[in-house]
């Protein structure tokens, strides 16, 4: 501690500017352990006064940042009595402009309805901090205020306070640790009061925006009364807040902004702002368009993409599709503007914004916004912050009461987990929704990190158009009823302040209709002829019929020297025990030593696929070590911690090799993952799941994404589910992955279910993903105990030569005509039913795997039997009870197989494997093994 500090303690402040984040400093370190900073310090510490507001508010440093501050301002001089009571006077000036900042929201007058009723903030009452009017002739510091003076009287510092944070935006933002975050906002709201004075020029811009929001939702509302579109009455500030955001981001430098939405507001922000053609919108509200192939979805599900010109140039827009399960779509949007930053190498986040809109409702209430959040800081997740916007109408669907919407104050509270700052806004002062967004993408683009703007607004009509919300919501629609619109109030306002005529006003609602009758775009910086290089061109991955069948050889040179590379590890890297021991035993693979095991042959996979150019993005919760310990592709060193990935390192300059253990969420996860392959089409992305059962709680990604986003939207994805599958004896929770949702969500060749038994067939299985031009989902029944199966092992030309078979043919020395009965199955099982063979000396008995579940090989499965002349039976084993596995979703095509079958319509067709059940498995290994040693016993009586 320098001497010059401690002499302050005496009465004497050597404090000034620069010193006062250091003490503050100390002063945080004294607070969560007094004992961790020098006993001057703490004596002097103790005697400072303590925040006696609502405990919920409580940050320490607020209330004495103002003394230390002040003290170090007012520099060396006596403290007399005179002079302490107006330091006290003084201190309680800076505590007052602290609880503005602090709780000014809750008095800010936000809501444009004026149906919310605040409670009573004490804290912004001068009687609160001992002072009275007796003090508002009295000049005082105005410390960290940014008010343009040192000293100011305090009625002056009382008004701007009430400009600033009791208007019409309510900040939130002291909950922020970091000290220039939060001073960076302060000077942001308290420099201009709130908000700015805006030109006459900026002025007619919002309302030109506020008359193409207002315009276009009258107009399909008087053409199509009733049909649901989900309009945007009521937020109309929205549009010109989210033009300007593009506009500025463009000013950034930003080049892509890809924007999430749910369903309220989308067909304005897809006509006002993205530019697309109302007369395609009109053709869609006329049910013209048809499509060639899949389902299609509604018009306000639709995604859409194009660009614009802003001050900084041309920028891509990128409108997600959506589902109607509110909020998934975030961490979608996520994952395509991550995989969007790192084809650009942009690491920091400048040049791909992620803005997402969400419900209020939906905002508080989904636990994937909370997903979303938790990711934004993340290594493997982040996106250098999100712009976020809730379009707030106050109601969910019907819920509106407080006590049934949510337990939080606001609807945004969520935000405060990643110290995002958030600022209320009344919807009926674009203004100062404009000036908000302003300052949101500014903060994103300076800290990186996520922001929120609450449009606090209303909802004109019901949930939908054909929705009567006075059935539910009689005072609040009655308030509405007679409410006028935010375009009216606002041209009346210009009006009154002689900023526009009438006629001005006119004009531009009567040009927009004009607009629109001609059927012409409405954004007029839309961009006819887009740079494609701003965007994945995708044209080599169209078109494409399914094919199971590709040659997946790998040149055998080529594959030893890359074996090579990924099993040489440098000398610093102390590696623990037993992982060197899976890289000595890969050396011994390479040389064939020893046989290749499933965890060598399938990052030989990866490794093949960086050698010919493409990325490879691998996360889950346990995906570096890989859950049972096969993988080790990340390697930590004993010493120190560092860690090598060695498939990093195979050539300079080579594609990236990513791999991320995620935060233990699957929904989010998954949702952003296929984000992320649905921008990336040249890159084998993954998502492994610690067991397969995992995947349960993204079940809304699998169903509205993953199975049915090409059929809906025409969009295509490669992405890998990994899921560990096997009976094992490890309970109900951990052995199923659910094979048959995953099954009874096939159809139309929509994505592959496979469970491969050899080490090379996960090799030629990974490289067919990526090596055929095809982008189908592929989901894998990974094994467990497979993966150190004595008999589960491959050899180096099986890899280099082979490709994946849809379907592996009985092994064995055996003659076909002995042959009556054949067993078919999928995964583990086969290992079981082989070994079985081998012990009772069944020799009659062929065993066939399908290695490919859906689409499923019904060739390659008839040729397979070709040869048994004499079959009777066919036997399906599956370790699943009856009702779950890939009985019920393949028996019809297996009978099928059969009857084209030469032997006829003779052979029969029978089940071996649990009973139906309603759990999963069992939980007791001694029960998991008796109905094992049954059904495989079983499955040989045909
Ligand atoms: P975006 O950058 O998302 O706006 O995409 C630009 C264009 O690429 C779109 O208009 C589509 O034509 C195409 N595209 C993007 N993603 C996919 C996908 N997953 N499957 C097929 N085409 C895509």
């Amino acid at each position: 501690m320098e001497e010059g500090k401690l002499k302050y303690l005496s009465g004497t402040s050597y404090l000034n500017g620069e010193n006062t984040h250091y003490i503050e400093a100390l002063y945080e370190r004294y607070l969560v352990d007094p004992d961790s900073v020098p006993g001057e310090w703490r004596g002097y510490f103790d005697t400072l006064p303590r925040y006696d507001g609502s405990p919920s508010r409580d940050v320490p440093l607020a209330p004495v940042r103002g003394q230390f501050e002040q003290l170090g301002r007012l520099g060396p001089r006596p403290i007399g009595a005179q002079g302490e009571d107006d330091a006290k006077r003084q201190v309680r000036v800076l505590q007052l402009i602290n609880a503005y900042r602090f709780r000014g929201h809750q008095r800010a007058d936000i809501d444009p309805l004026g149906l919310r009723k605040p409670e009573p903030v004490p804290d912004l009452d001068l009687s609160f901090h001992q002072l009275s009017k007796a003090d508002m002739d009295t000049e005082f510091q105005t410390g960290s205020l940014f008010i343009g003076k040192d000293k100011a009287k305090l009625a002056e510092i009382v008004e701007a306070l009430e400009l600033t944070y009791c208007r019409s935006i309510g900040c939130e933002f002291m909950h922020i640790v970091n000290t220039e975050e939060k001073r960076w906002l302060q000077q942001r709201f308290e420099s201009v009061r709130g908000k700015p004075d805006y030109s006459a020029e900026v002025r007619q811009h919002i309302l030109e925006r506020l008359s193409a929001a207002e315009g276009l939702e009258s107009y399909l509302a008087s053409k199509y009364p009733g049909t649901k579109r989900f309009g945007l009455e009521g937020g109309e500030s929205f549009i010109p807040m989210l033009d300007e955001m593009i506009q500025r981001a463009g000013g950034y430098g930003v080049e892509e902004v890809a924007i999430g939405m749910a369903h309220r507001g989308r067909l304005n922000l897809l006509v006002n702002v993205l530019g697309k053609s109302p007369a395609e919108l009109i053709d869609e509200f006329d049910g013209k368009q048809v499509l060639a192939r899949g389902s299609g979805d509604v018009k306000y599900h639709k995604g859409f993409s194009s660009n614009v010109m802003t001050p900084g140039g041309e920028i891509h827009l990128a409108l997600a599709f959506n589902p109607s399960h509110l909020e998934i779509a975030s961490p979608v949007v996520e994952g395509s503007v991550r995989a969007r930053q790192d084809r650009r190498g942009d690491a920091s986040g400048d040049q791909v914004l992620p803005i997402l809109v969400h419900g209020d409702a939906a905002f508080a209430g989904q636990g994937v916004v909370m997903e979303t959040f938790q990711m934004s800081q993340t290594r493997a997740y982040r996106t250098g912050g999100t712009v976020h916007i809730v379009i707030n109408n106050q109601v969910g669907f019907t819920t509106s009461r407080p006590d049934d919407a949510r337990s939080s104050e606001y609807c945004t509270d969520i935000a405060k987990m990643v110290q995002a700052p958030i600022f209320h806004v009344n919807g009926d002062d674009p203004e100062a929704a404009l000036y908000v967004s302003q300052v949101a993408l500014d903060y994103r683009q300076r800290f990186h990190k996520d922001v929120v703007v609450d449009l606090v607004c209303y909802r004109r009509h019901g949930h939908n158009e054909a929705d009567e919300p006075f059935g539910t919501q009689p005072l609040m629609y009655a308030e509405i009823k007679q409410h006028k619109t935010t375009r009216e109030l606002y041209a009346e306002h210009l009006i009154a302040t002689g900023v526009i005529s009438e006629a001005d006003a006119q004009r531009l609602t009567d040009d927009y209709r004009g607009h629109l009758d001609s059927g012409s775009h409405v954004v007029n910086a839309l961009v006819q002829q887009p740079n494609p290089s701003l965007f994945v061109d995708w044209k080599p991955y169209l078109g494409h019929e399914w094919s199971g069948d590709y040659d997946t050889s790998f040149d055998a040179k080529r594959l030893a020297e890359l074996a090579t590379k990924m099993c040489t590890v440098p000398e610093q890297i102390v590696m623990q025990r037993q992982v060197a021991k899976v890289y000595e035993d890969r050396r011994q693979m390479i040389t064939g030593q020893a046989p290749i095991n499933w965890g060598f042959a399938e990052t030989l996979a990866y490794a093949t696929l960086i050698d010919q150019g493409h990325p490879i993005r691998i996360t889950g919760q346990d995906c570096g070590r890989g859950t049972f310990s096969h993988r080790h592709a990340v390697i930590h060193s004993q010493t120190d911690a560092s860690t090598w990935v060695p498939l990093q390192h195979l050539e300079q300059g080579q594609p990236t090799f990513t791999i991320h253990d995620s935060f233990l969420a699957e929904e989010g996860i998954m949702a952003f993952e296929y984000g992320y392959a649905t921008t990336t089409p040249n890159a084998l992305v993954a998502w492994e799941a610690q067991f397969g059962d995992f995947a349960n709680g993204a079940q809304v990604v699998i169903d509205q994404f993953v199975s049915s986003g090409e059929s809906k939207w025409g969009r295509l994805c490669g992405l890998v589910l990994l899921m560990p599958h096997g009976y094992e004896g490890q309970g109900p929770e951990h052995s199923s992955a659910r094979l048959e949702r995953f099954l009874q969500l096939c159809a139309e060749e929509n994505m592959q279910v496979v469970a491969p038994t050899t080490p090379a067939q996960m090799f030629h299985l990974l490289r067919r993903q990526v090596v055929r031009p095809l982008r189908k989902p592929l989901v894998v029944m990974q094994p467990k105990s497979l993966l150190r199966h004595k008999d589960a092992t491959s050899t180096m030309s099986e890899l280099a030569e082979g490709r994946f078979q849809l379907v592996i043919p009985d092994q064995g020395e055996r003659s076909p005509s002995a042959v009556k009965h054949v067993i078919l199955c999928a995964g583990k099982v086969y290992y079981d039913l082989a070994a079985y063979r081998q012990e009772q000396k069944r020799d009659d008995v062929a065993i066939i795997r399908v290695e490919q579940l859906y689409p499923f090989p019904e060739q390659s499965l008839a040729a397979a039997l070709a040869s048994f002349e004499q079959l009777e039976s066919v036997c399906w084993c599956q370790e699943e009870p009856r009702n779950q596995g890939a009985w019920y979703a393949i028996k019809s095509t297996l009978r099928q197989v059969l009857e084209g079958h030469r032997s006829g319509l003779g052979a029969r067709l029978v089940y071996a494997g649990r009973d139906a059940a309603a759990a999963p498995a069992a939980g007791y290994m001694a029960v998991h093994v008796e109905q094992q040693k049954a059904l495989v016993a079983a499955a040989f009586e045909g």
